[in-house]
Order: structure tokens, then sequence, then C-alpha cells
């Protein structure tokens, strides 16, 4: 509504009173209607405006020509004219025309008032606005469509004066997650306030230099900040002809996010989320790329046996493991270090700050602490060792390669010296991985050369110290390096295939020796002679044959045959080697479960592996009289083995005091240096003499053979 002071009063009353001719004359259209809106006089230009004849429209109601859309305002506007709570109106409506075409019209109208102050009719001014209805129309289509356009792009745009006041559009306002912009001081309270002095350098440079910007920043936002915007401003001569900045604001969250999943996978180990062997050198090398800086230390880690839980359990099962073992290796990290899993079963644990020997060590004790509790994986509780190289390196001396390649020649020593610790390097471990290389070589010519030799360290009763059987450890006699003990070299035979003719040439003199220690009386008939058989053996589909061969050749009664596996052997493929156990139980023999409790198995397992005799590891005797929970261990090993209706074996007893606690848990038999060490056959017959005959009937034999001279069984299998 105007008042009476609005733009152009259309109808003066002057004219109204000097009769028509003005009314008739006037360009504009104008109408005059009773109180009810039903018009009364109508000039030609009305008529034109609205394309139908005078006398057509006289007498017609108002609200008959008004667009339906618009008969309600126009009523609304009466009835305040018809209260007097105004004499004069002004609005804009749409009339009908006969062809179904619409006029706008903005229409001023003053009520004609009688004596009484009430409303007699109405005088209607009637202004045809289609033209700027139309271009109004057009530009509000365009607006919309750009705003469209904008939110479809999740482009805003935006004109800011050098006060700071800014004009944007809706989307601009969306991307800011405001209502409105209006409240906005300035750009930069919606600006991150990390991103603040690059953003305010960024609009001076365009203002005072005139020179584009085109930027990226974060945004505070009130329900979500942390968006990512890229904006791109210019410089303007505005308006009022001062400065100005328009420019456009591109929402670029979704990209961003999307690089940096893209940058954190590039840097990333997907499983278990620890960085990867790029992101690993990457950080060792820029800590040694330090000038002043602390010298680094780096741990390399491999998990002892761990493709064993793979074959056994599953690979899930293999993966689950790796994931709460990255997480372990995590637990241990301080502020800087960085762990990484390089795949498979790698992980590496770079020490940036304060690398001190004995801060290592620590580290890698504390590594293998938390390693050491059992991980549950569905019902069975796995228990992990890793084998860690540690090495050192000095800033702006040593390579990320070399240190790297140290701390793997020391984790592979650690691997070699029995697994489950950890060795430091030193520089004389380059020739020692030379040495190996050296060893593979010399080997292949070994046991042509008959360089090997078996030692044999007897078992006794835990009683009474007779011997009960004896285990055959090979030895090389190497003809430089002098006496190699078999850790130096059965994995190299084993990973060249020289295991199999090996093993089977220990296999067949030990036989022999048994056979002629038996014959000559050093031992009972329940002597048993115990031989190792590696993974690679229990993999020949030949190894029944063989065995049976030396068996046959040999005289030796299968029941005084034990041969050894272990767990993990066992593993490589479980059915196969269950299988072939099965076969050679077969021929009459005994099997020995080896080194027992360095792996996977749980106890429950012991029950469905065909096995005879267990063999309780040194690692677990080790703990005897030390630690109590490894006492409990021992006696719930030899418990079950006794329900089972197996025989125990502990391995590596040294103490008389471990000999005590084994006896009093009804350990069955006893090997260790505490008795005897391997030795050569010559040797050995002697020590089993000394030990005695287990068993009184076997007195009876030995008495029989006395006087007959030296017995057969002194030399090596000589007769
Ligand atoms: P193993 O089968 O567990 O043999 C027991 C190892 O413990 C032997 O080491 C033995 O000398 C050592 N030992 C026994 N009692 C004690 C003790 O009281 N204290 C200490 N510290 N050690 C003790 P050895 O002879 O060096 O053999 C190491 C491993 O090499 C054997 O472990 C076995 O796995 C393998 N090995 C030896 N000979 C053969 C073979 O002919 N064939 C295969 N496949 N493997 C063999
Ligand atoms: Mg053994
Ligand atoms: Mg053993």
């Amino acid at each position: 509504m105007s008042d009476d002071k609005g733009v152009s009063t259309p109808v003066y009353e002057t004219e109204l009173v000097t009769g028509i001719d003005v009314f008739e004359m006037a360009a504009v259209g104008t109408i005059v209607t009773d109180r009810t809106g039903c018009l009364r006089r109508v000039n030609p230009a009305f008529a034109r405006l609205l394309g139908r004849d005078r006398d057509d429209l006289v007498g017609k109601s108002f609200s008959s020509l008004t667009s339906p859309d618009d008969v309600a305002v126009s009523l609304g506007v009466m009835q305040d004219l018809l209260n007097r709570t105004t004499d004069v109106a002004q609005f804009e409506k749409r009339y009908l025309r006969p062809d179904g075409s619409i006029v706008w019209a903005e229409l001023h109208i003053r009520s004609i008032i009688d004596a009484d102050g009430a409303v007699l009719e109405f005088l209607v001014q009637v202004i045809d606005i289609t033209d700027r209805k139309l271009a109004e129309e057009a530009v509000e289509r365009l607006h919309w469509q750009l705003e469209e356009a904008q939110s479809i792009a999740g482009l805003g745009s935006f004109e800011m004066d050098l006060n700071g006041a800014i004009r944007s559009s809706d989307e601009l306002c969306r991307i800011f997650g405001r209502p409105t912009l209006e409240d906005v001081a300035g750009l930069m309270e919606v600006v991150h306030p990390d991103d603040r002095d690059t953003v305010d350098a960024s609009v001076r440079a365009c203002l005072e230099d005139h020179k584009p910007a085109d930027l990226t920043h974060r945004l505070l936002r009130g329900e979500a900040d942390g968006r990512w915007v890229q904006v791109r401003a210019d410089w303007v001569v505005g308006d009022d002809g001062r400065d100005a900045l328009v420019g456009t604001v591109l929402d670029i969250t979704e990209k961003k996010l999307s690089e940096e999943a893209l940058e954190y996978q590039a840097f990333h180990d997907t499983l278990t989320g620890l960085a990867n062997r790029a992101l690993f050198l990457d950080r060792v090398n820029y800590a040694l790329k330090q000038r002043d800086a602390a010298p680094v230390a780096v741990l390399f880690l491999d998990l002892d046996d761990f493709k064993t839980v793979n074959d056994s359990l599953g690979h899930l099962a293999g993966d689950q493991l790796l994931v709460a073992i990255a997480q372990r290796l995590a637990s241990v990290a301080r502020v800087g270090d960085t762990v990484a899993r390089f795949g498979g079963d790698e992980f590496a644990f770079l020490v940036e700050f304060g690398v001190m020997p004995q801060t290592v060590e620590s580290i890698a004790r504390r590594i293998e602490e938390v390693l050491r509790s059992p991980v549950l994986l569905g019902d069975s509780e796995v228990v992990v060792s890793a084998s860690i190289g540690v090495a050192t390196g000095q800033p702006l001396h040593d390579t990320a390669a070399v240190v790297l390649r140290n701390a793997d020649l020391a984790m592979h020593l650690a691997k070699r010296n029995g697994k489950g610790r950890f060795e430091l390097f030193h520089p004389g471990m380059e020739d020692e991985s030379l040495k190996r290389f050296a060893i593979t070589a010399d080997l292949r010519h070994a046991l042509d050369n008959g360089e090997f030799e078996v030692f044999y360290q007897p078992i006794v009763d835990s009683h009474d110290a007779t011997p009960v059987g004896a285990e055959a450890l090979v030895r090389w006699h190497h003809p430089r390096r002098g006496l190699v003990n078999p850790i130096d070299f059965i994995d190299v035979a084993e990973s060249t295939g020289l295991i199999v003719p090996l093993g089977d040439w220990v296999l067949n003199e030990a036989c022999r020796q048994a056979e002629a220690w038996r014959h000559a009386g050093v031992v009972d008939d329940g002597f048993y002679i115990s031989v190792n058989l590696s993974a690679r053996q229990l993999g020949e589909p030949s190894l029944v044959e063989s065995v049976d061969r030396a068996l046959r050749d040999s005289g030796l009664r299968p029941g005084a045959l034990v041969l050894e596996v272990t767990e993990s052997s066992l593993m490589l493929d479980f059915d196969a080697g269950l299988a072939r156990l099965q076969a050679l139980k077969a021929l009459g023999l005994r099997i020995g479960l080896d080194d027992y409790g360095t792996g996977y198995s749980s106890l429950n397992r012991l029950r469905v592996l065909p096995v005879d005799i267990i063999k309780i590891d040194k690692s677990f005797i080790d703990q005897l009289g030390v630690d109590r929970e490894g006492a409990a261990l021992v006696k719930s090993v030899i418990d079950v083995t006794r329900a089972l209706g197996l025989h125990s074996i502990a391995e590596g007893v040294e103490l008389q005091s471990q000999r005590a606690i084994l006896n009093e848990m009804k350990c069955d038999h006893i090997q260790g240096y505490l008795f005897a060490e391997p030795t050569p056959p010559a040797d050995a017959t002697r020590t089993l003499r000394r030990l005695g005959v287990h068993g009184s009937h076997l007195a009876k034999r030995r008495h029989q053979q006395k006087g007959t001279g030296r017995s057969s069984i002194d030399g090596p299998v000589t007769t």
C-alpha cells in the first residue's frame, strides 16, 4: 500500500469535477467501480488494455476480469478501503484478456467518500506494467538458473568491497554453512584460523597490486568446520567507482578428502593402518638428513613361523594376527617413533630421538614382552614371537638403505640363532652373511667329500639316569672352518634341498650305530635312536621307502627308531604331513614331537597328532626354578602327555635343580648337558657305558659279553 504521497497520484479531484474529457482522454486505463467492485465507468485506454469493448466491461465485477491467482489480494485491498483503514491503495495484479493472455497492471485506487464518510465508489487508475514484469521474470529466471548452476557445481560467488561488506550467492551461503552472510563482518570470519594469514595476504595482493587470487583454504563453519574451498578472486572497480573484489568459491571438500585418502593409501598398509615401506624409508631418510640430530635406530621384525598360522588356521586368522601384532607394536611406540609393516609378516620400528644402546635394547625387550601374551584367534590361542634385528644410523653419515639392510642382516642372524630373540647389528655381520653365502656353495660337495659326522647325545631315565635312547645330531667337519654346528647349515641345506640326501645319510648312520650298540650290549633292547626329520624330508613322497630301507639295511628293530618332527615342519602341509606320519608309524617306529612349545599348537592338538613322544623345548626347561608360571606350564604339558598315554622328554636339562623338579613332575626322560653332550660315536659309546645300562635284564647280557675284548661299537659304525 502506498500513501497519497505515492509515486503518482493518478486522479485529481479537479478533473473529477470538471467533467469526463480527462477521464476519456487519459492514456492510462481508468475505471470507476461501485463499493462491490462492479465496473461503472471504463475509459478507452482500459478497454484497450484488456482487449475488450467498453460496453462489454461496464457492469462486470472486477473479479471476473482478474486472474484467479490475484482475486484474493484484490478483495483484501478492497476490504481495507471499505473499512476506511486507508483511502488510497496501490498494488499489482494480473488481468485476463479474452484470448487467455495476461496483462500485468499496477493499480492506484482512491475511495470516493460521501458526506457521512461512507465509501461511495472507487476511482482506479490501471497502468500496464506487463513489459516490466516480463523483464523482471526473465531476470529472476536467469538468477534462479545461475543459483541452480552454482548449487550443482558447488560454486558460490561474491562481491566484496573494501569495508568487507559481502554480496553473496545462495550457494556461497550454503558452502559457508550460514543462512546469510549479511551478519558476517568480513570474509575472514568464515576462514579457518590456521589459514587466515594466507587468505589475508592473497586478498591484500589482489586489492593493492591488482593480482588475481587463487587459493585453497579451510572454512570455519557453524555446523561442520574443516570444509575445503578453492577461492578465485579478482580486483574490479565496483558500482560506486571504488575498488572491490569479485570472485568464486568452489567447495572442494570431497576432492580434498579423496586426495587425502589416496595419499594415505600410498603411504600406509591397508590391513594394519601402519606406515608402509615407502613412508618408513622416507622417515628414516629424513631423520638421517638432520644436521646435529641424534642417531636413529631401526628395529626390523619378522614373525617366527607365521606361515604356520596361515596354513593351519587360514588366511583370515593370519590377517587378524597381523592386525593384533600391529596394535601391540604401536602400543610400544612413543611420540616421534614410526611403526611400519613392510608386507607379509615383516614389521619395522624407527626410533628417532635419544637413541642410546640401552634405549634400543629396552625397546626390543618391550616388543618381545608385548608379543609374548597369546593372541586369541577364533577358538585358538596363538603365541607369537619375532626375530628382531637392530641397527643404528648416524645422521649425515648413513643412508636409510644401509641402516635397513643392516637391521635385516641382524634379523636373519636372530632367526638363525634360534628365533624369538633380537640381535644388534655389528660390522662383522656382513662377513657372516658372506660366510653363509660360502656355506651354500661348500655344502654342495660336503656329502660327497664325507665331511659330515653324526654325533650322539644320550637320553636318560629321569629316575636313575640310565640311558634309554640317544639323539643323532649331525656335524660338519668343514675343511677350512673346522667343526660347523647344524644351526649354521641345516636351514641352508633345507633351502637348497640337500637336506634330503643328507638326512637319509644321517638316518642310515644312526640306525646302524644303534644296532651296533645293541648288538654289543652297550644298550638294552628298549634303547631307541632318535633322528631328526626336516620339513623338506617330510614332504618327500619317497620318505617312507627310505626309512624302511634304512631299517632293513641296518637290521634295527623298527620299535627302536624314533623320528623327530617339529610342529612347524608339520604345518607346511598338514594333511600330507599327517598321512606321511601315519605311513611311517605303520612301519612300527615311533614319532617324537620336537621343540614342543615353540610352535603354535595347543595342548588340544596333541590328541589328533599321531605322535608318541613329546620333547619339551629347552626354552621351557630354562624357566624351571626361575618362574612359577613356566613351571606350571611344563607340569601341564607333562600331565597332558601322560593322560594321552604319550612319553615326555625334557630337552636341554643343564642343572640338578631342573632334574629334581622334572622328577617330581614325573617327566619320563631327560636329555641335556647335565648328563651328556652330543659327541662322536666313540665318545658316545664311552658315555653310554659310563651311564650304565637301563633295565636289569640287560645287566646279564653285558655280563655275557664281558671278556670278549673291545666291542664293535667304539668306532663310527665300524664293526
Ligand atoms: P634339536 O633336534 O632340538 O636338538 C637338540 C639340540 O639341543 C642339539 O643342538 C643339542 O646339542 C642341544 N642341547 C641338548 N642338550 C642341551 C643342553 O643341556 N644345553 C644346551 N644349550 N643345548 C643342548 P644341535 O646339535 O646344535 O642341533 C641343533 C638343531 O639342529 C637340532 O635341534 C635339530 O633341529 C637340528 N639338527 C641336528 N641334526 C640334524 C639332522 O641330522 N637332521 C635335521 N633335519 N636336523 C638336525
Ligand atoms: Mg631333535
Ligand atoms: Mg629340540
